[in-house]
């Protein structure tokens, strides 16, 4: 059964590759950064950050974790020549909503103690606070070894409400 998500993309992107053009972009970014942002559906990179196709990496999980992130970091980095970090997290997060206990106690009601079990130590990475969250993610990013010293890197808050990106560091 092909349900409508399926066959909206279906139509959309029939639409969309009849006029694609881009088909001869290099693999690595070519402005050389990546973006690390939430995966919040409220939230258009490309439109709202500037980023045109083949530019730059953009890497989203749940809250715009740096943690969580470090492997897609790794690799753009490593392999494919990424020499920028730009971190945004944005306003009205749901990481601001829950906490792991939160989050281990809905496992553990809703699917089960196999899988209460099976995510027994995943730490959910939520935060209280934006700005501070923003901070902390930009300093374990600094003090990684993982990631190179000269790497530039940048904090910043989005605004859902008003598509404003505010810098913090
Ligand atoms: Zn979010």
């Amino acid at each position: 059964m092909t349900s409508s998500i399926q066959k909206n993309l279906a139509s959309k992107n029939a639409e969309y590759a009849s006029k694609f053009t881009k088909g001869n972009l290099a693999l690595p970014p070519a402005k050389h950064y990546l973006i690390l942002t939430c995966m919040d559906a409220r939230i258009d990179p490309a439109a709202a950050f500037g980023i045109d196709l083949g530019d730059a990496h953009v890497i989203r999980n749940a809250g715009g974790s740096a943690r969580d992130a470090l492997r897609s970091i790794i690799i753009s980095q490593q392999l494919l020549g990424t020499k920028e970090i730009v971190l945004i997290k944005h306003t009205g997060c749901g990481m601001l909503t829950f906490s792991n206990d939160d989050a281990h106690s809905l496992v553990k009601k809703n699917l089960g103690p196999s899988a209460a079990a099976e995510i027994a130590t995943l730490d959910f990475l939520p935060f209280t606070n934006l700005d501070n969250a923003i901070k902390g993610d930009v300093d374990y990013l600094k003090r990684s070894a993982a990631v190179p010293g000269d790497v530039v890197i940048s904090g910043w808050a989005y605004e859902v409400q008003t598509g404003t990106a505010r810098q913090i560091v």
